[in-house]
């Protein structure tokens, strides 16, 4: 795929032009820069959004606070075995058309693979495959639907019923999908072993907490409206060796990327941002000023213009109006392998997910990591309040003792090591009526842009959301500089009978 189809462009002959205006030099230090824009925030919306205007010819300059690049989506040094180990893993889905075209557009789309094939495990320990049938979309999932063996088909009959609801009709503005779960008589069971376990894990939400047209939107872009758009897309190596080197793919465009480098505030003069202040006290002037840190830390740094600029839509106080979720993972290292499944998704239990992450060489000689062979598994806990009401044994324990009820060899297994990792601020809440709350990409301070998986995308809290808003930055940013450009990806093209029935 070029790159200009990776970020969205239909390379129709009839189309205008949007690649850059001048021919870009192999040389870094001979390109010819139009104009320059500094990124706060390394994570994925700054790195995609720096992605996009570099490509255009901008002299982009990244500036992130931690030592590593990739934000939310990045892996630590585990301080007993040396090993990079992710904070959580990650997953994307076939529906998530711009990360995807951020992963071509920096060449890392090779550091994934696609899993055409799912399995789920029901309360009883029986696993359910989920496949595609040949049924063109949006029957495709409908054989693999009717053969779960953990749902009656009484069950299954209410949640089709619920699911062709939810998608003809949506819900009532603000409503919450608890609330629609209940005018819809879906009964606990079926909201526990259908809604519940396709919802927390895509959403990292209690029912009550989310808005229906977010739980709708799950549904018809991830199972309906294409045959694509639901196969998980799993990273093949730690996230921060998949992220980490974007930074060579920018800087051999002329970019630079700074880690370690905090920005303090931002300078206003007028109606313009001027220039960023790191915590070193180092002051960078700026054309255009793109921020791509999460809400919480957004406003502290965009207030002083939004001071100046009342009756701004993006109102001083947006923060204290989002809420955020907690996503726990819980790693564990076995001396054996206890299922040959690359992963599994559990039904009725607190642990959603399991990745297999493979065999490793403990090197450690600890007594709680004894030298040897391990089998690493990550188990993912989305919205976990309940785990941070327990000690890391406590959880562990929990979580240990379900996958012993699934596989028995787990009591056989010595457990060498197992740690937790919450972030209590994982993703925000897509509460009822939250798209209200989210600011655009675009700001009242016209060289002002604001970009992060909780500006306003259409998407939950996920790495789609956050390359979606990277590239809305940058068109932004571009528009400005009059040289407007649509980089969004179109989604996945819904099927004709989608469209027919569900006017997908
Ligand atoms: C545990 C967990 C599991 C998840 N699982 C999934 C998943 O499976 N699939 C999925 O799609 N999404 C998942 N997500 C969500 C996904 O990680 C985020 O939506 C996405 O990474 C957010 O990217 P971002 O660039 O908007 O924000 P961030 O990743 O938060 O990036 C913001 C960056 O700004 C930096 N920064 C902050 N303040 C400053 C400052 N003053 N100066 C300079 N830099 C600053 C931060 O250090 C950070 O690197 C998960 C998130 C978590 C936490």
């Amino acid at each position: 795929m070029d790159r200009r189809a990776a970020l969205g462009h239909d390379s129709s002959p009839g189309e205008p032009d949007l690649s850059p205006v001048f021919p870009v030099p192999p040389n870094p230090d001979t390109r010819y820069h139009l104009s320059q824009a500094t990124i706060i925030g390394g994570g994925l919306a700054g790195l995609a959004a720096g992605a996009a205007l570099a490509e255009r010819s901008f002299d982009v300059t990244i500036l992130e606070s931690r030592p590593r690049l990739g934000g939310r989506a990045s892996s630590f040094i585990d301080p007993v075995t040396g090993e990079t180990i992710d904070n959580c893993q990650h997953v994307a889905m076939g529906c998530c058309t711009n990360f995807n075209a951020f992963c071509q557009l920096v060449g890392i789309e090779g550091q994934f693979r696609t899993e055409s094939e799912l399995h789920f495990i029901g309360p009883d320990g029986k696993r359910c495959a989920w496949k595609a049938s040949s049924l063109p979309a949006p029957f495709h999932l409908m054989p693999a639907f009717f053969r779960l063996g953990y749902l009656t088909l009484p069950q299954k009959v209410t949640a089709a019923r619920g699911l062709r609801s939810l998608v003809r009709h949506g819900g009532r503005p603000g409503e919450s999908f608890a609330g629609w779960l209940k005018r819809h008589h879906q009964p606990p069971e079926v909201i526990e072993r259908f809604w519940e376990v396709v919802l927390v894990s895509a959403l990292s939400e209690s029912m009550d907490r989310i808005d229906v047209g977010y739980a709708r939107k799950v549904f018809v872009d991830g199972f309906l409206a294409n045959r694509e758009g639901w196969k998980v897309i799993i990273p093949n190596q730690p996230l921060d060796e998949i992220y980490g080197p974007v930074k060579n793919w920018l800087e051999k465009r002329g970019a630079t990327v700074r880690t370690s480098a905090g920005v303090d505030r931002i300078e206003f003069e007028g109606d313009r941002a001027v220039a960023v202040h790191l915590r070193n006290d180092e002051t960078i002037e700026a054309d255009d000023i793109v921020v791509a840190v999460p809400w919480d830390r957004a406003e502290a740094l965009v207030q002083g213009g939004l001071l100046r600029n009342p009756g701004s839509l993006e109102k001083p106080g947006f923060c204290n109006l989002m809420e955020a979720a907690p996503i726990s993972s819980v790693h564990l290292w076995f001396d054996r392998p206890i299922t040959d499944l690359p992963h599994a998704v559990f039904v009725g239990k607190s642990s959603q997910w399991l990745f297999q992450r493979g065999e490793e060489a403990s090197t450690s000689e600890t007594e709680s990591a004894p030298p040897g062979r391990s089998f690493y598994y990550q188990i993912v806990v989305s919205a976990s309040r309940g785990f941070l009401q327990m000690e890391s044994r406590q959880a562990i324990e929990l979580v240990r003792r379900e996958l012993a009820s699934v596989w028995p060899i787990v009591n056989e297994a010595r457990l060498l090591r197992g740690r937790i990792v919450t972030e209590h601020k994982a993703v925000f809440s897509p509460l009822p009526g939250i798209d209200d709350v989210r600011p655009t990409q675009r700001t009242s301070i016209p060289n002002l842009h604001l970009a992060g998986d909780w500006t306003r995308t259409g998407w939950p809290a996920t790495m789609e959301g956050a390359v979606k808003s990277g590239f809305l930055a940058a068109e932004s940013v571009l528009e400005r500089s009059g040289r407007p450009a649509n980089l969004i990806a179109p989604p996945l093209p819904p099927a004709r009978l989608s469209k027919l029935l569900f006017g997908c």
